[in-house]
């Protein structure tokens, strides 16, 4: 059932509100817009009815406050308006509310406008959702990598927190395609995208398709060697998926890695260790391929015999 929050320092009226819409949604009351704004950062709320006039933060500047929030800014709200009062429904609309809902609350018009927001919203997320997924993989694709990538860099600078960046190309793959098919490598691209992705549940792994037969990744708060060593047992199961790479069956496909740890230092750049990791994965396939080599700031290279 789709979430949705009320803001509303008169419980009366909240109520009033959620016996109108609980039939069909997860209605959630905060009596203060503080309450309000740390629900809404908390959980995954579609839609948020917000009274104007609060004793405490109005509603205009609650309303500022989520749209400030990158983790609130999507959520639409409709704003909650005594009698017709025009001056308050265009503040609010010209701060970003998408609709508004007068007093006294006529249960078919509540109901008409929030059907049609939460359906708004909705299909928003999954157009987002499809233009931040590769379609073959399901994983990531590059340019959700490109935006998070930024973001999280940041975050590692800003908290100096060790930042692990990967890079995996599928060995020889140009000759399997050539001997089992294209559609039959597009099943091996998608096998492996969910292997590796399988190792990288945390809520501060990421993975994505970078590309053709190309996979990138980061992972926040591992020392070198910790990444190093997980990294290592990531290829090796790729190694044990035991996919024949050519018709005798004798070799099955492989994935060569090239990583970097750092801590990162303001005026770095993520790019710049990305281009590391780059080097890194070539060195894996000029020392022969199937392999993990890693760099650190401290004690160089490392690598997979
Ligand atoms: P190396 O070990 O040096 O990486 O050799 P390679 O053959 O894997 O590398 P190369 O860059 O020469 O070829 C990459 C191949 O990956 C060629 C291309 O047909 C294949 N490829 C890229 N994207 C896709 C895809 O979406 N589906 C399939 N089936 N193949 C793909
Ligand atoms: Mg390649
Ligand atoms: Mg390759």
């Amino acid at each position: 059932m789709e979430k949705i929050l009320i803001v509303d320092d008169s419980l009366v009226q909240a109520t009033k509100l959620k016996l109108i819409l609980e039939d069909d949604y997860d209605i959630t009351i905060a009596q203060t817009a503080k309450e309000g704004l740390h629900y809404a950062s908390s959980k995954d709320y579609s839609l948020i009815l917000l009274d104007v006039v609060m004793p405490d933060m109005d509603g205009f500047t609650l309303l500022k406050k989520l749209q400030e929030e990158i983790i609130t800014r999507s959520i639409p709200v409709i704003l909650i308006t005594s009698l017709s009062d025009i001056e308050h429904e265009q503040r609010g609309l010209t701060l970003g509310a998408v609709d508004y809902i007068t007093k006294p609350f006529h249960p078919l018009i509540v109901k008409a406008r929030v059907n049609t927001h939460i359906k708004l919203y909705r299909y928003r997320k999954q157009v987002e959702d499809q233009s931040m997924t590769d379609q073959l993989t399901g994983i990531a694709n590059r340019r959700r990598h490109d935006e998070l990538s930024v973001v999280k860099w940041q975050e590692a600078v800003r908290l100096q927190i060790p930042f692990s960046i990967c890079m995996f190309d599928i060995d020889h793959f140009k000759s399997y395609n050539d001997t089992f098919g294209h559609p039959a490598g597009d099943q091996v691209l998608a096998a492996v995208a969910k292997k590796i992705a399988s190792f990288l549940q945390r809520t501060t792994d990421f993975v994505a398709r970078y590309g053709g037969e190309e996979f990138v990744a980061f992972i926040l708060g591992d020392s070198p060697n910790k990444a190093f060593e997980y990294l290592k047992r990531i290829r090796q199961s790729i190694e044990n998926l035991y996919v024949p790479r050519n018709l005798a069956g004798t070799e099955w496909v492989t994935i060569s890695v090239g990583g970097v740890t750092t801590v990162p230092r303001r005026g770095e750049t993520y790019s710049d260790y990305l281009k590391i990791a780059d080097g890194m994965l070539y060195d894996a396939k000029r020392f022969g391929r199937n392999r993990v080599v890693w760099a650190n700031d401290q004690t160089g290279q490392w690598c997979e015999e």
